[in-house]
């Protein structure tokens, strides 16, 4: 048996980043950038006005008052788009609409809050303006040749306006992983079908479908395949064409668990079978060639979490992210905790701020057939092998079901 750090460096060990390919801007979104980028040109271009106001020389301005307005010949116009092209002189004052370029010879804007203007096409200026003021200097934001976004980052709505900004209208990210899912049981049947007694639906699938997507995958949902040891190496040997292959249930050690046997006969080289942890236990984990094979514990709770600590992880680092651990933070646990064993457990959870400070609370059972106590939870404490009872108020980590950028 491994324990949970253990198996998920065997994991990482055998994830390979996949290639890039070029997709259009949108598409991008939640994707992870292949190579840094870097600004091919300076961002704003050019000076241009941060106000609507009037452009000036800050020497003609320097004594300005209410009383006593400085007052300056209106010479042009300069709004976003119309560019004005002629120079400001001493005793001159360009009108400016935010987003305008700064004309020659001005440097500085004068908001139209601090001026008054005449009937005789001048303006007052009632205070003075030092040089600079409400001007975005070229460059300001973004200078060329400067790296604007790292490779190995996702790719954020915000960094989408960015890319926009720079005029890319593709992006080279990484590929997504193919992940082929199976379930295996006798029990199980499709959605549409009537139960019979002693069936279950196959519910397992859709939600690690729904894992994949969100974890940045291509989920193939491939169906179920009996206990039947010769269907199980079949099926499995067939479904070894993809990034990686999660297979649910059959990995225990129950006399109809054929699992393991079958991936052996596949010729898929177990790298771990049983992690040190609750839920999920029996997890299995090998390799064919480049493709990860999973075995996740068909008990609906154990299936997610263990996806959620082991297969996700993969898939990021197949996706390219440079950071493939999930976030964890700080809570305080609002309940007495009990742990009889040695193990690692991911205790499903609601974290919620309370006051400043995050709390949490278990989603009840923890029984690992629980489908219910996952659909609610929005994080997974984290509760170390060594730790064997918490009181109510001990400070616990916990990691976020819902994914961030
Ligand atoms: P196993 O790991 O095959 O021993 O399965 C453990 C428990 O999980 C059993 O109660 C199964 O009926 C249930 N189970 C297995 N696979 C699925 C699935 N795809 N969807 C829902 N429940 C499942
Ligand atoms: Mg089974």
């Amino acid at each position: 048996m491994v324990s949970a750090s253990e198996a998920l460096d065997i994991v990482l060990s055998h994830a390979r980043v996949l290639g890039t390919e070029k997709v259009p801007l949108l598409d991008a979104l939640g994707r992870v950038l292949a190579g840094d980028l870097v600004s091919r040109e300076d961002l704003p271009s050019h000076d241009n006005s941060s106000m609507d106001g009037f452009a000036v020389r800050s020497s003609d301005v320097g004594s300005a008052t209410e009383v006593e307005p400085a007052f300056l010949k209106i010479v042009g116009e300069s709004s976003a788009g119309h560019v004005l092209d002629r120079p400001i002189g001493s005793g001159q004052a360009a009108r400016m609409m935010t987003g305008g370029l700064i004309p020659k010879g001005a440097d500085t804007v004068v908001p139209v809050e601090h001026t008054r203007e005449e009937d005789d096409g001048r303006v007052g200026v009632l205070k003075p303006a030092g040089p600079g003021q409400h001007i975005r200097k070229r460059g300001e934001d973004i200078k060329e040749g400067e790296v604007v976004i790292r490779g190995g980052k996702r790719i954020t709505p915000g960094a989408i306006g960015l890319l926009a900004a720079m005029g890319y209208s593709r992006v080279r990210v990484y590929e997504k992983p193919i992940v082929n899912i199976l379930a295996t049981g006798d029990e199980l049947v499709r959605l549409k079908e009537k139960l019979r007694k002693g069936q279950i639906r196959n519910s397992s699938t859709y939600a690690l479908a729904a894992q994949v997507n969100e974890a940045g995958g291509v989920p193939r949902m491939l169906g179920i395949l009996p206990d039947k040891p010769g269907k199980l190496r079949k099926g499995t040997k067939n479904a070894l064409n993809a990034d990686v292959l999660v297979i649910t249930g059959g990995v225990s050690v129950g006399k109809r668990d054929h699992v393991k046997e079958a991936l052996d006969e596949a010729g898929v080289e177990i790298r771990f079978w049983r992690v040190n942890i609750k839920p999920g236990m029996p997890l299995l984990f090998g390799t064919f060639k480049d493709t990860l094979v999973f075995g996740l514990p068909g008990n609906p709770a154990s299936t997610g979490v263990t996806f959620q600590q082991f297969v996700r992880p993969a898939i990021h680092r197949m996706n390219g992210l440079l950071d493939v651990h999930p976030m964890r933070l700080s809570a305080v646990l609002d309940q007495d905790f009990v742990k009889g064993d040695t193990k690692r457990h991911f205790v499903r959870g609601v974290v919620r701020q309370i006051d400043g400070t995050l709390h949490v609370v278990s989603t009840g059972t923890q029984s690992s057939g629980a489908i219910s106590s996952l659909a609610r939870a929005n994080c997974l404490v984290i509760i170390p092998e060594e730790v064997t009872s918490l009181k109510n108020g001990s400070m616990v980590d916990v990691e976020l079901i819902q994914s961030f950028f």
